[in-house]
């Protein structure tokens, strides 16, 4: 049986991975961290029997470890607790399903400690992808993508020299270009002018992915998307210019690999993180998974768009920070974490998250190539400056 840890598995893609080993029934879970949802947590404390649990909130830690005394389970809380279960010594594989890059250290935990990761916690390599790709190189360790662009570019690249040995691939110099794809969010051909009164419970429904809060605003602002510029860049080791974002709103092509012969090979599909969760679960192995098929005939066509950079500032940003290096993309990131929770909170407007993004790339001096405390340390910057 293969054994996994979960990070973050109260959220969207942490339950959802747990429909997934629900479904299959040979993997099994040895330990899970979440926030603060503990009636949940126990409910899959209860179904799933992992040996250590985390919850961040050392209160509700407490609680729980009351509602569970009958169970053999231990309980922890903290960045302490998110590194233990992160190294739980028996499980092969983390899925990182955390929101935000707190999920920096027990990422890099893992790895050291030699564990493949699912990686949908894009913040941690777009904080800190230049610690994290060398260190899995060196620890012969696997990244499979569970983002849905990335896992398409991922399964575009099977077949491909070095391929299915660790990302990042050595196959990036027969890459011509990476074409992520993007739905353009809710707000899509929407002048700036426009977007002054947009409200959090406008800005939360997405057109086609249901997602957690915090990437349902980035996916609004199209700030996810220059966070997935970044990511992508880290995984499959091509330069920012040799990707191109095509706007595609119904979200059925996940991303596209145009190689140097001028092919390109796509991945189709419903809009289901089943798929990639699934996916990297069992890479290389292609499961059977239930659910809604591509149904061409009503689907009739496809549109195809630029991405409109002139109303959308996320993504400029994205490209600047990218640009400047070192240090820049984590004030982008860590900027971001905070407005969107206070843009949440009704403490600022739509517009005033990219608005405070770029104030704080522009007040910022770049460290080249920074250490995990540089890094930690930028974003106490960016968040204190807030
Ligand atoms: P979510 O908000 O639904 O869930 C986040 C999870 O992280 C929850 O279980 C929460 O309890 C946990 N968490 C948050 N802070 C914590 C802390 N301090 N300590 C312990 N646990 C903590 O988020 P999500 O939509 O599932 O997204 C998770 C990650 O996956 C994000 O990085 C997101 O960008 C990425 N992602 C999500 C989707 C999607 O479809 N939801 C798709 C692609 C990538
Ligand atoms: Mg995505």
């Amino acid at each position: 049986m293969k054994k996994i840890a979960i990070l973050g598995s109260t959220g969207s893609i942490g339950t959802q991975t747990l429909e997934v080993v629900r479904a299959n029934g040979d993997i099994q879970v040895t330990a899970l961290a979440a926030g603060s949802n503990i009636s949940l947590l126990e409910k899959q404390i209860r179904e799933f029997k992992p040996k250590l649990v985390c919850v961040w909130d050392e209160n509700k830690a407490k609680e729980l470890k009351l509602c569970t005394a009958d169970l053999f389970v231990e309980i922890c809380s903290g960045m302490e607790g998110l590194i233990k279960v992160a190294l739980e010594p028996e499980s092969e594989l983390l899925v990182t399903a955390i929101v935000g890059m707190i999920g920096l250290r027990p990422t890099i935990a893992a790895i050291e400690a030699g564990k493949d990761i699912a990686l949908a916690n894009k913040e941690t390599l777009v904080t800190a992808g230049h610690l994290i790709m060398p260190l899995a190189k060196e620890k012969k360790i696997k990244i499979l993508p569970v983002d849905s662009e990335h896992s398409a570019i991922f399964q575009c690249l099977q077949g491909r020299n070095g391929s299915d040995a660790c990302v990042p691939c050595n196959s990036s110099s027969e890459i011509e270009k990476i074409l992520l794809t993007a739905s353009g969010g809710p707000f899509r051909g929407l002048a700036k002018e426009q977007m002054r009164e947009i409200k959090p419970e406008d800005a939360l429904k997405h057109p086609s992915w249901s997602m957690g809060r915090k990437i349902t605003i980035d996916s609004a602002t199209m700030v996810n998307k220059g966070l997935e510029v970044m990511e992508a860049k880290w995984l499959f080791g091509v330069e920012p210019s040799d990707i191109t974002v095509v706007v595609q709103p119904k979200s059925i092509i996940h991303s596209m690999v145009q190689f140097r012969d001028g092919a390109v090979m796509a991945q189709l599909g419903t809009p289901d993180m089943k798929l990639p969760i699934q996916y990297a679960l069992y890479y290389p192995e292609r499961r059977s998974l239930k659910g809604e098929r591509l149904d061409f005939w009503k689907l009739g066509g496809l549109i195809f768009e630029k991405p409109d950079m002139e109303n959308f500032d996320g993504l400029r940003l994205a490209y600047q920070a990218i640009h400047k290096g070192g240090s820049m993309p984590t004030v982008y990131n860590a900027a971001n974490e905070l407005a969107v929770h206070d843009f949440l909170e009704g403490r600022l407007s739509f517009l005033g998250i990219t608005e405070r993004i770029e104030a704080a790339m522009e007040a910022h001096h770049v460290i080249e190539n920074p250490s995990v405390e540089e890094i930690l340390e930028t974003e106490r910057w960016a968040v204190g400056r807030a």
